[in-house]
């Protein structure tokens, strides 16, 4: 059943042609605006009703159309600008296929009043095409009315009424007046920017303010701030270059990295052409996307020229999305082009202040150290990227003269190489097994570039060559054999700490960029684009009773100088007010001596699995070492000792054990109100080895990096606080 082939009715053939060359009003309006600037208006005026749906109406200043043309103007394929084919590639004018007034006229009554610069008056023509009297006209060439002579300025004016009268469908689907209208507005507005030098104006029919009026001698930044405003055009850069080989040329106004906006406005004419490229909005939004913040775009003007033998004009009137030649390198090329101005641009600058109060929402617990880690595999980008070599210069540079620069201690003071982590694996696996089949085969104390993993080699597998000169009150006995230690309450406290830590937290204290000391209790580390505050004080006890808990049995003595007695310590914590001693304690004297008593029933066991001697005197002779070079803060020590006698359960191993590693901890942290500063210039230079700064920043730090397995709890109870990070950072503070 083969249909049966008719050729189509003429007037049904323009319909359809009209329908699509004319969408909207605003389709109607471009065309027409094209159709003034080609007949070198330089004032155009739209009003519209009803969006353009009731009336357009335009009105030029330009060359008219000569009475003879007036019969035929309306017409499909009739046009003064284009002869031949070939004219085609020397085409300076925006119509050239004769379609845009026929195509309105087939959808709209249209009305064309002329005058020419020598016709001695304006002609005025009424061609209300319907769907009969259409085909009557070009049946007969006829127009409805005869060019009648009327009063009328030089130029051109068109009015369409009734849009879309015979297209009920069509006249359905578009959407509200307000919205047409302001797609109206849209185009005029653009071609206004674009065409500095020509007046435009736009405005409702019956209003007597113009929406949009643009001024004959304005610039286009004066265009751009009519339209746009004074925020946007305060802040724009002007670009502008030229590439001989690729045969294009670039001007424009962009806005620079102080502003944005939520919707990306480009504003793209080639070749004069209002077009779209969804290849050069792309690309340029790339380049953006370094400068601005998450979310926001760019507002831009750009004007391109392509030799017109690379772009194909005689695409269909209402495509806008284009292609040309070389494509892929032009907008190559335009990126740079821009993103050298974005660089360079500092012209205005808006600051904006923010605070970040550490305590605040900004604990890790939501960010999650661990999720930031990025995998090699994900990309980085440019705003991501920082500077994390921790060789490379610290915060301390900027804040000492350079000869008061702390010495940088020799590599693998530690006896660890940074880049072994100590993970609750290795933890878990450092049981008595290994330990007895480390000593089985002899560990030697080779030290440096030991090749175990186990926390538990520290402090004892180091080299103490050096070390009794810097030490000189001290004395660290060096002992090189481990002790397996198979008591089970060890292995239960050990067990602990493996199973609480916080594998996020331990990457970030592997892989941290020291940042600065802001003082005794608080430092600051870079991890990624991030800055997080820790509070020293509470990891440097936790990294010492851990390595009480590991290295049970097994460390090194800090001897010291002269013995220190008991019940002088015991006296001087009962004397201070942290000790809480009232009366009701009993006499202070009395308490003391207990305490010496005590200690010293306990002293064997002291001395055998926590190396703290204490003599048959009743005198302090030595304390473990825990960290190789550190020494605790010696003012601390009365509390400790008074502490050992009434905060430890000696009654059950595993408590005790616990209680006093959590003592001795506490004594060898990082504390406030026992560090003292060291005066610049007043002490010599060891004075410095032995001050806080120096003992956080190269031996505590260095230690988080392997010796640790930070507790879960600290992500959440403040110990550890992010307190800025880069991309919230580029939102405050502009590229440099
Ligand atoms: P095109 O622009 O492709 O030539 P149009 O249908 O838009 O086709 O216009 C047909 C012809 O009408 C034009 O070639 C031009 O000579 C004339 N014309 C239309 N509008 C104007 C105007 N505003 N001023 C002078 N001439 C015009
Ligand atoms: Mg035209």
């Amino acid at each position: 059943m083969s249909g049966v082939i008719l050729r189509l009715d003429e007037t049904v053939v323009n319909r359809i042609a009209a329908g699509e060359v004319i969408q909207r009003p605003a389709n109607a309006i471009k065309e027409l605006l094209e159709n003034c600037l080609d007949a070198k208006s330089t004032n155009i005026q739209v009003t519209v009703k009803e969006g353009g749906l009731k009336l357009i109406q335009i009105q030029d200043n330009g060359t008219g159309i000569r009475k003879e043309d007036m019969e035929i103007v309306c017409e499909r394929f009739t046009t003064s600008k284009l002869q031949t084919f070939e004219d085609l590639n020397s085409i300076s004018t925006y119509g050239f296929r004769g379609e845009a007034l026929a195509s309105i006229s087939h959808v709209a009554h249209v009305t064309i009043t002329t005058k020419t610069a020598d016709a001695k008056c304006a002609y005025s023509l009424s061609t209300a095409l319907t769907l009969t009297l259409t085909r009557a006209t070009y049946c007969d060439g006829k127009l409805k009315t005869q060019p009648k002579p009327c009063a009328g300025n030089q130029g051109t004016q068109i009015t369409a009424e009734d849009l879309f009268y015979n297209v009920s469908t069509r006249r359905k689907a578009l959407k509200s007046p307000s919205e047409e209208y302001s797609r109206i507005v849209e185009v005029v507005s653009r071609y206004a920017i674009h065409n500095s030098g020509k007046s435009f104006a736009v405005k409702k029919q019956g209003e007597t303010m113009a929406d949009v009026r643009t001024l004959p001698n304005a610039s286009i930044l004066d265009n751009i701030r009519v339209v746009f405003g004074n925020t946007v055009s305060r802040e724009l850069i002007e670009v502008g270059c030229e590439d001989q080989k690729l045969a294009y040329k670039l001007k424009g106004h962009i806005s620079n990295a102080n502003y944005s906006v939520k919707k990306c406005i480009l504003i793209l004419f080639i070749n004069h052409r209002l077009v779209e490229s969804s290849a050069l909005k792309k690309a340029i939004e790339t380049v953006y996307a370094a400068y601005l913040p998450k979310n926001t775009h760019p507002f831009l003007y750009l004007s391109l020229e392509i030799a017109p033998h690379n772009i194909d004009v005689n695409v269909h009137p209402t495509k806008h999305e284009v292609h040309f030649l070389h494509e892929d390198c032009i907008i190559e090329s335009v990126q740079k082009h821009i993103e050298s101005k974005l660089l360079g641009s500092n012209s205005s600058r808006t600051y904006f202040t923010q605070t970040l109060l550490p305590g605040l929402s900004v604990s890790t617990s939501e960010g999650k150290p661990s999720s930031s880690s990025t995998g090699d595999s994900e990309r980085v980008y440019a705003h991501q990227m920082v500077r994390t070599d921790s060789r490379a210069q610290k915060l301390d540079a900027f804040l000492q003269p350079a000869s008061k620069l702390v010495p940088t201690p020799t590599a693998n003071l530690n006896g660890r190489s940074r880049g072994e982590p100590v993970t609750t694996n290795d933890m878990e696996e450092m049981d008595n097994a290994e330990i007895l089949q480390e000593q089985a085969h002899g560990t030697t104390d080779d030290g440096e570039g030991t090749s175990l993993n186990t926390p538990a080699d520290l402090p004892r597998k180091r080299p103490r060559a050096g070390q009794d000169e810097e030490q000189e009150e001290l004395t660290a006995a060096a002992t090189t054999r481990r002790r397996a230690i198979k008591l089970s309450s060890v292995k239960k406290l050990r067990d602990d700490i493996a199973e609480h830590a916080h594998k996020g937290l331990q990457e970030m204290l592997q892989n941290h960029s020291f940042v600065g000391c802001v003082n005794p209790q608080w430092t600051l580390i870079q991890h990624h684009t991030k800055l997080y505050l820790l509070n020293t004080t509470k990891l440097s006890q936790e990294l010492f009773y851990q390595i009480l808990i590991y290295d049970f049995g097994n460390f090194g003595i800090l001897r010291l100088s002269e013995p220190a007695p008991l019940y002088d310590m015991a006296m001087l914590a009962l004397d201070s007010e942290e000790s809480g001693w009232s009366e009701d304690d009993g006499p202070k004297e009395g308490l003391a001596q207990y305490i010496v008593d005590f200690l010293k029933k306990k002293s064997e066991m002291l001395e055998d699995y926590f190396s703290m001697e204490i003599d048959q005197e009743g005198n302090l002779t030595g304390l473990p070492l825990l960290l190789d070079k550190y020494t605790p803060p010696m003012e601390g020590l009365p509390m400790f000792i008074l502490r050992l006698a009434t905060e430890v359960n000696w009654d059950n191993e595993k408590d005790c054990f616990r209680d006093f590693s959590k003592e001795c901890s506490q004594f060898y942290s990082i504390r406030k109100q026992y560090v003292l500063e060291v005066e610049p210039g007043e002490e010599e230079q060891d004075a410095e080895l032995n001050s806080w700064r120096w003992k956080v920043e190269h031996l505590l730090f260095k230690a988080f990096r392997s010796l640790f397995s930070p507790p879960k709890h600290f992500s959440e109870d403040g110990s550890v606080l992010q307190i800025a990070n880069l991309p919230d950072l580029y939102k405050v503070f502009e590229r440099c």
